[in-house]
């Protein structure tokens, strides 16, 4: 007689969903099916390491080398000016540090600067990237206000062209339809795609990305169509007038720390997402796409470095598998649930987690070597499933013994 795991792990199948769900890949559910039916290679969810949801457009569109990229020489020269200043700003804040008094800027300025990187920085990875484009959790009217308010302070242009290009990332990554196709190597995807014209195939598939919700929503609309007058009182003036009006602060000072170098810190931060956590890390998730799992930009980016988990589920609000440490925006996305300002928060079950990383993912899970980080989330529709789906050796086994028992029925069919 079969081992119950074996007729429990073959009872999921992986169903794609018909719907794009217009943020990348379409999500994959899992439905029971009858165990009394003709198992066929396509339920078996866990072995078909082929299936990754947007294979077909990878392949369709791709990614031209040969394409020459055409400089956009005033946004090139515009960010070496801005590194240039900010890394006088980030000089002058160190000053003060190391020499002390009298040197570099006031004190006050340099815990002014953290406090602004922070909020804006969470107005990047909590506002525009976990809020606006993949709708991972909801949020009470003033959460979101204040998310776009420090989304408009970090000034890395306005939501609707931020979350357009995001979604179009997570659609058509590492393709040439992908604003910062990481296939292009790492300056490409970390600024390079900013100081360059867009290529052809980005305009003709962005179009197509569905922002009917952002449209919909009159503050993000709001925010676009004055985003040059709110960007000069937000991102530009507040941030440098308060330091100069609270603590006296020299123009300059305020000039080159709280505008200048926070806007390099935090561009550096958000682009290293798209370039150090395409490049260098492992895919315990999914082996097939160029996205990994980054340490360094978690710790840089509040958490946003889990980035293989991350493209291969796209909706989970954590960005990460439960238990990953250095995730400070899902703290805070945490405990703003736990004080009711936000809810419906969506993750990913065990059982799919499992089936997923089985199926598409490197074997460097950290579950497949015998450590067990996190309590695993459990699956309301299959929870007293979920404890079959072990490792991929026992997979392996429960497969290999039911191909066995399948190969015996049909010598006993034969032989009848
Ligand atoms: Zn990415
Ligand atoms: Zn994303």
């Amino acid at each position: 007689m079969a081992p119950p795991a074996t007729e429990t792990l073959l009872i999921h199948r992986a169903v794609p969903s018909t719907e794009d769900d217009g943020y990348g890949k379409k999500e994959e559910t899992f439905e029971p099916i009858d165990s009394t039916k003709t198992v066929d290679d396509k339920f078996v969810i866990a072995t078909s390491d082929a299936i990754t949801p947007n294979e077909n457009i990878i392949a369709e569109i791709g990614t031209d080398m040969n394409f020459k990229r055409e400089i956009v020489w005033f946004n090139a020269i515009g960010f070496l000016a801005l590194h240039l200043a900010g890394l006088a700003g980030l000089y002058i804040m160190g000053e003060r540090l190391v020499d002390g008094v009298g040197h570099g800027c006031n004190g006050q300025t340099i815990a002014y600067f953290v406090v602004l990187t922070f909020l804006s920085g969470m107005g990047i990875t909590m506002g525009a990237h976990r809020f606006f484009t993949h709708r991972s959790y909801k949020a009470k009217l003033w959460v979101k206000v204040a998310l776009l308010l420090f989304h408009t302070m970090a000034g890395q242009n306005c939501l609707y062209i931020w979350v357009r290009d995001h979604r179009q990332h997570h659609k058509y990554s590492d393709t040439d339809a992908d604003p910062h196709n990481a296939t292009r190597g790492f300056f490409f995807s970390h600024c390079g795609w900013l100081m360059s014209k867009k290529h052809p195939k980005v305009k003709e598939y962005g179009s197509k990305i569905d922002m009917s919700d952002m449209e919909n929503d009159a503050w993000v609309m709001f925010q676009k169509d004055y985003y040059k007058s709110l960007y000069i009182v937000f991102t530009l003036v507040l941030p440098t007038a308060m330091p100069m009006y609270l603590w006296d602060e020299t123009l300059i000072n305020a000039f080159l720390c709280t505008f200048f170098a926070r806007y390099i810190v935090q561009l550096n931060f958000t682009w290293s997402v798209n370039s150090v956590a395409h490049i260098w890390g492992n895919k315990p998730y999914d082996k097939n796409i160029l996205s990994v799992e980054s340490v360094f930009v978690s710790i840089m980016a509040g958490g946003e470095g889990w980035h293989n988990y991350h493209h291969t589920f796209p909706w989970d609000y954590r960005t990460a598998e439960l238990g990953m440490p250095f995730n400070l925006t899902t703290h805070i996305i945490d405990f703003l649930a736990k004080i009711g300002q936000v809810y419906e928060r969506k993750t990913v079950s065990d059982t799919v987690l499992r089936a997923r990383l089985l199926r598409t993912g490197d074997g460097s899970h950290h579950s497949l070597h015998g450590h067990h980080h996190s309590e695993p989330v459990p699956d309301p529709e299959f929870a007293d499933l979920s404890k079959y789906i072990v490792d991929k050796k026992q997979l392996e086994e429960s497969l290999s013994t039911k191909n066995a028992n399948l190969d015996n029925n049909q010598n006993e069919i034969k032989s009848k």
